[in-house]
Order: C-alpha cells, then sequence, then structure tokens
C-alpha cells in the first residue's frame, strides 16, 4: 500500500474526519444516539427504539445499525438488557462514559468544520431570510436567557445551530449539521453552562444581524460564538 496511505498524501493518520460526509453507517448511528441524548429525547437508562425502527429512520440496513449498537455496548455507551423487559438501553453513566472517550484534537477539527459550515450558510443566506422566519430561533435564544438547568441550556443551544442550519440551508444541511454535533457529543463534555450564556449573546447578535440582511455582521457573530467565554 502506499506509505502515505490510500487517498494519497493528505496528512495525519486518521481517515475519520477525510470521509466528511460519507461516513459509515456505523458512524451515523453513533452519532444520531448522541445527538438524541443531547437533545433528551432519550435519557441515561431510557430504552431505544428497536435496531428497526431506527434502520428505518436513518435510512440504513437493519444489521449495520445493530452491528453499531453492538459496539456502542461494548464501549459502556449502551447496555443490552434480556427478558420480557429488555432491550437496548443509554447506560446510566452515559456521561462519564463520554468523559472517557474525550479527544481534544477531532473535537477542534469537528468545531472548525461547524465554524466554516456556519459561517459559509450564513454569508450564502443573509439578505434572503424570509420576514418572520426568524421567530423560532428568537424564542430559542429567550428560552436559553431563562433556562437554569444546565443540560436543558445545552440542549437549546444545540437545537438552535441544528434550526440554523435548517433555515439557512435546507433539511439537507441540518443532517450535515446533525453529523458533526452529534459527532462532537461523543468527544468532549458538554459546553461549561456559563459558555453557552456567553455565547447566547452572540445568537442574539448574529439573529439582528440576519434580521437586517447584513452579511458582514452576521458572519462576525458566528466567529465570536466560537470565541466567547464568560465575562
Ligand atoms: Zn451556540
Amino acid at each position: 500500500m502506499n506509505p502515505a496511505g490510500k487517498f494519497g498524501p493528505y496528512g495525519g493518520g486518521d481517515t475519520r474526519l477525510r470521509s466528511g460526509g460519507s461516513q459509515t453507517g456505523s458512524d451515523l448511528v453513533r452519532s444520531r444516539v448522541a445527538l438524541r441524548v443531547r437533545l433528551k429525547s432519550v435519557t441515561p437508562g431510557d430504552r431505544l427504539p428497536d435496531a428497526g425502527v431506527l434502520a428505518e429512520e436513518l435510512g440504513i440496513g437493519e444489521i449495520t445499525v445493530r452491528r453499531a449498537l453492538e459496539g456502542m455496548c461494548q464501549d459502556g455507551l449502551l447496555d443490552r438488557r434480556r427478558g420480557r423487559a429488555g432491550g437496548t438501553f443509554v447506560a446510566a453513566d452515559w456521561d462519564t462514559v463520554v468523559a472517557l472517550m474525550h479527544d481534544a484534537e477531532e473535537a477542534a477539527l469537528l468545531d472548525s468544520f461547524h465554524l466554516l459550515l456556519e459561517c459559509g450558510l450564513v454569508a450564502h443566506g443573509a439578505g434572503e431570510v424570509p420576514e418572520g422566519s426568524l421567530e423560532g430561533l428568537r424564542s430559542l435564544v429567550a428560552e436559553m436567557d431563562l433556562a437554569e438547568d444546565p443540560a436543558r441550556l445545552v440542549e437549546l443551544e444545540t437545537r438552535f445551530h441544528l434550526d440554523l442550519a435548517e433555515l439557512l440551508g435546507g433539511a439537507g444541511i441540518r443532517e450535515f449539521a446533525a453529523d458533526l454535533l452529534g459527532r462532537q457529543c461523543l468527544l468532549q463534555p458538554p459546553p461549561d453552562p456559563a459558555v453557552v450564556r456567553a455565547r447566547n449573546r452572540c445568537h442574539a447578535d448574529l439573529l439582528t444581524e440576519l434580521g437586517r440582511g447584513a452579511m458582514d455582521p452576521a458572519v462576525r457573530a458566528v466567529k465570536e460564538h466560537q470565541r466567547a467565554r464568560p465575562s
């Protein structure tokens, strides 16, 4: 084999990120289960939908889903229970297991991909955002300002970015953002609530600028979000 790797000397030893949108079915299952936990559509201790249901929702084969769930059980992210009340459950210590999987380098790469995606979407869409379509995002920002529960805050933060991607890029781009954000959920612990609150100021600024069709300040707000720290 070519010593530089199958696809040539693109640098780095890790092929996971290089696949871009064409991640494996197993990666898809992992990232989407992680995203569901982040969005609290399932919580630690909850039973996951059956493999057949997940396969249909994700548009991939049931065998792939079963294999991916098996891998997640081996990693300690999920628990398999037998018997009548059996099934596949989100591990009660999900957060602890995720903390052990921490990979700062890959998380940072995904972060910069997501930043580029958002900057591109905002630059592309600014000036063409229909009147009234920002209302859903504005109410998320208002809800985040009031949220006390850290998990709720992080959930709303994730929703904001998924909804923003959909508003500016459509359903396919929402899925693309979901890939990036879902994979991140498994590589780094959720952001600190104080950081999310600081980011929420950037969300508000971004919506203001999008509302008046100001592209440069809108892109700046996206970049500020990345740097936001509690004051
Ligand atoms: Zn945010």
